[in-house]
């Protein structure tokens, strides 16, 4: 993933200003920053939910820029969301299966068995193969944040956005998130995560971009950026 110069303004606020990015095929890739300082309006907008102000996207040598969700998903994107997105009054499987229909998928015009079939297989590998048939209210927040990830992942992405995934995980739970994401990497599958836990974000990701008012302050090897002064103020403020 190339992200150049991306900006998004809303009225006055510089929510995001003139960030890159450059996210390396097959690795896992964190994007931190303080609250407010931009990470889910960038996501937003390399999901296609906001307009760019300006800027450009560019996703496995493909701009996609201009391109409506949709697109951006049969070109191979998926993601989670902060606050979780599922549909509550169907089951964990029905959630997953719409993932699977994205278009542009070989799984498409194979009837609906071969949708039910990846998205079983999705949720089996998040673990939750076994209560495939129980509704979204029956499950617990961290295994509902695991149903968002099989959802995305049932789109066969080849990057995965993660917002947050690990919040308001217990640390049983957060253990099982970072297990899950190191299977996911092994797959081949490209990650760009943001998240607080700056112990799995350390474990998990080899790089790091860091934001702090919609700027980019530090860009990186993992240990190096978290090391790094304006990094280390921006989230303790200096002395
Ligand atoms: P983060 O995810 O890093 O906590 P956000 O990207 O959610 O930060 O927010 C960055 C800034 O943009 C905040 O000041 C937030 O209030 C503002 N913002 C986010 N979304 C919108 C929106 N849809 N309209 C107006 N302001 C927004
Ligand atoms: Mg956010």
């Amino acid at each position: 993933l190339e992200v150049s110069g991306l900006s998004k303004h809303f009225g006055g606020l510089k929510a995001v200003d003139g960030v890159d990015i450059a996210v390396k095929r097959g690795s896992v890739h964190a994007l931190i920053g303080p609250n407010g300082s931009g990470k889910t309006t960038t996501l937003n907008v390399l999901s296609g939910l906001y307009k760019a102000t300006s800027g450009k996207v560019v996703l496995d040598g493909t701009d996609i820029t201009s391109m409506a969700p949709h697109q951006r998903t049969a070109a191979g994107l998926g993601r989670t969301f902060q606050n979780i997105r599922l549909f509550r009054s169907m089951t964990a499987l029905e959630n997953v299966e719409i993932g699977a229909e994205r278009p542009g998928n070989t799984m498409i015009g194979k009837g609906d068995e071969a949708l039910t079939e990846r998205a079983m297989e999705a949720l089996t590998f998040v673990g939750l193969g076994s209560r495939a048939n129980e509704l979204i209210s029956s499950f617990s927040y961290g295994h509902q944040r695991l149903i968002e990830i099989a959802r995305a992942l049932a789109s066969n992405p080849t990057l995965l956005l993660l917002d947050e995934p690990a919040a308001g995980l217990n640390s049983t739970e957060k253990l099982e998130l970072h297990e899950l994401l190191k299977r996911i990497a092994a797959q081949g599958l490209t990650i760009l995560i943001i998240d607080h836990d700056m112990t799995l974000v350390s474990e998990a990701a080899q790089h790091i971009t860091v934001l702090n008012f919609g700027r980019r302050i530090a860009d990186g090897e993992s240990m190096a950026v978290l090391r790094h002064p304006d990094v280390v103020s921006a989230y303790l403020g200096s002395e």
